[in-house]
């Protein structure tokens, strides 16, 4: 096959219409007409199919599509195809057999997304739906944002969710859970005081069988098959394409009024079947990024990357992203690999977004998973970030300055004994922008403004921090002194600027526990899961009890949160801001790192001691009281001058 000149098709079938997909229309007599369109300017044919059904053999009808202007072609039905299922066939070169496959902008479809399905979508609205709005978020340095995995969320019975609602949707919107003595579920997000709930990808994906939800199954979903449909398994019933769409909405609106915002992770980087993808068999070899011999290539380490500088696939993300924060009210944007995407690309979502609420959020992994064709200057890459100044980036330095490098188990970090890492972290603390009195590790100061600093040291990729603590750590300390470690760590990462990042979990010491194969013998690092992505429930889901066990942790983060939430010091949106109102203090030890955060009404010091013996630090003038100390409470006597720092913990005074 000759190679596709992808500029030529771009140059002559750009289209720019926002109706592909299919439509329920209303006429003028009143009646209602379904419109279905699909754009390949290279087909000799395209029909729509027509089903009863999701699954099985029970096709309707197969009618020829026309072919319009720049490559789009349709059908329309005077008729309201609520509720039926509907596929295209391609023919390419007259050829035969025609590629059949699901419409790549379909909204809802049938059970593991083989079909799609035509809704009426305000026919998904539960009641009050039009009258959610979004929490209000100024900037995202005044988020916290909690990465949550639906199923985790309430699979487990700790969670004390209704049965038939575990692993779901639904199980994000039950109220009044405990477990023992613990609020559980959503009352927890309520409790501890996040503000986001970021959710690992929701969108359908290929690999849980949703025709057997009897059977446990687990997946991360960075497996894209349908990026406008929602998965199935996480509704109560994935045979209604209905059901899920009105159970999500559900959701959704039940955060919003207790003032959480919904963050969705996206997978617009690869597709999960490559060849056998809806794409690839609407318009091959269009989609996705190509060497100059026609293989795919592979950036994204799963079998292929797709192509946001091709403008129909860059369109397809911008009509797909707009389609999610409209219709279902979404607060912001989580990119996987999003240094697959072109910059340009990048700053057309952002000002997408924009039009539709400034402050809905937008960041990223500004790394790939494998080799790009594109150029490295193209793309977004962490080091290209101040081409892209208004999107947020994961802060990989900070993360591994507190616990060590990720992909060496026993790598140390500041938070476990590591002195080498101080000046990594004191960039992270400034939100990763210049600041005057930083000079080196510069390779940690990379941001454009605080607001684009993603501040974590867990997410679901690589070992908890506390499992990563326990194998680091290789017995040395007990276990009294990993908690303390643990809490300098989220005091670091809450106390930072930038905006802070958290997993579902981490605040009660979530651990990853393996179930070894036949044959391991176990040791410290493979008791521990690393790379949960398809690992069973016994690894994966939350067990609530750990709250209960570790309440002053779970307490320590609240506390830090509440902190956070309570002076805009610790929220900085910009650099000038942080030059003006951030200062280090010179104690004569650089691993005893001491800030000033002052501005016409307020000061505190943060002081982080890593060392198992107690420091003293040199307060500015003033009376001070201890605002939060190494277990998180408040400590209201005055205090000046030397005052006293608890080992491994982080102590924050407030002038009175
Ligand atoms: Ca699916």
């Amino acid at each position: 096959m000759a190679i596709l000149d992808v500029g030529k098709v771009d140059k002559e079938f750009y289209y720019d219409g926002d109706d592909l997909g299919a439509e329920i229309v209303a006429m003028e007599d009143g009646r209602k007409k379904t419109v279905f369109k699909t754009w390949s300017p290279l087909a000799t044919g395209v029909y729509l199919n027509l089903y009863l059904g999701g699954r099985g053999d029970n096709k309707m009808e197969t009618l020829p599509m026309q072919q319009l202007d720049k490559g789009v072609w349709y059908v329309e039905l005077f008729r309201n195809c609520d509720g039926y299922f509907y596929t295209y066939s391609y023919e390419f070169n007259y050829k035969w057999p025609r590629n059949e496959t699901i419409d790549i902008y379909a909204k809802a479809c049938g059970v593991n997304g083989e079909r799609g399905a035509v809704v009426d979508m305000r026919d998904t609205d539960p009641p009050g739906w039009d009258k959610v709005e979004r929490p209000k978020c100024e900037n995202a340095c005044k988020a916290v944002v909690y990465e949550c995995h639906v199923r985790d969320f309430s699979i487990d019975e700790s969670s004390g969710v209704r049965p038939e609602y575990r692993g779901k949707f639904k199980g994000m919107t039950q109220s009044r859970t405990r477990c023992g003595r613990s609020e559980t579920c959503l009352d927890h997000l309520k409790e501890l005081g996040i503000t986001h709930v970021h959710l690992l990808p929701v969108a359908d994906y290929a690999t849980v069988d949703e025709s057997k939800p009897e059977v446990p199954q687990f997946n991360w979903g960075y497996d894209p098959k349908n990026y406008n449909c929602l998965e199935g398994s996480y509704s109560t019933d994935p045979e209604d394409p209905k059901c899920r769409i009105r159970e999500f909405k559900e959701m959704v609106m039940t955060l919003h009024k207790n003032g959480i915002g919904v963050i969705m992770d996206v997978v617009y980087n690869h597709t999960y079947y490559t060849e056998e993808s809806s794409f690839e068999k609407a318009f091959p070899k269009y989609y996705h990024r190509t060497w100059k011999d026609g293989s795919f290539s592979n950036g994204s380490g799963c079998g292929n990357e797709t192509a946001s500088d091709h403008l129909m696939y860059r369109k397809f993300m911008l009509d797909s992203l707009k389609f999610w924060a409209t219709e279902y009210k979404i607060d912001g944007f989580r990119f996987d690999l999003m240094a697959l995407h072109d910059i340009e690309t990048v700053n057309m979502i952002r000002d997408e977004l924009d039009r539709i609420d400034p402050q809905l959020l937008m960041y990223g992994e500004g790394w790939t998973g494998g080799e790009s064709p594109m150029p490295a200057d193209k793309l977004a890459y962490k080091w290209n970030s101040y081409d892209f100044g208004r999107v947020g980036l994961f802060n990989d330095n900070i993360r591994d300055s507190v616990k060590g490098g990720t992909f060496n188990p026993y790598d140390l970090g500041y938070i476990s004994g590591n002195r080498n890492t101080a000046s990594i972290l004191r960039r992270g603390i400034v939100g990763s922008v210049p600041h005057y009195q930083l000079r080196d590790a510069n390779e940690a100061c990379w941001a454009f403004e605080p607001t684009q600093a993603v501040n974590y040291c867990e997410a679901h990729d690589n070992n908890t921090l506390w499992d990563k603590l326990k194998i680091s750590s290789s017995n040395h300390y007990s276990p009294e002194d990993l908690i303390k470690m643990d809490r300098l760590a989220a005091a670091i990462v809450i106390l930072s600027q930038g905006m802070p990042f958290l997993q579902l979990g981490q605040d009660f010491l979530r651990t990853k526990p393996r179930l070894l194969k036949e044959g391991e013998t176990p040791d410290e690092t493979n008791i521990y899961s690393s790379d949960s992505y398809n690992a069973p429930d016994f690894t994966n889901s939350i067990k609530w009890g750990r709250k209960n066990d570790y309440r002053c942790v779970f307490n320590y983060y609240k506390a830090l949160i509440r902190l956070r939430k309570e002076s805009g010091l610790f929220s900085m949106s910009s650099k000038e801001q942080v030059e003006k109102h951030l200062q280090f203090l010179d104690n004569g030890d650089w691993n005893f790192i001491v800030w000033k955060l002052e501005d016409e009404k307020e000061c505190y010091v943060v002081a982080l001691n890593p060392y198992s013996e107690e420091r003293y630090l040199n307060l500015p003038w003033g009376i001070f009281y201890r605002r939060l100390d190494e277990f998180g409470y408040v400590d209201e006597n005055g205090c000046q001058g030397y005052v006293r720092c608890a080992p491994m913990s982080a102590t924050v005074f407030k002038r009175r």
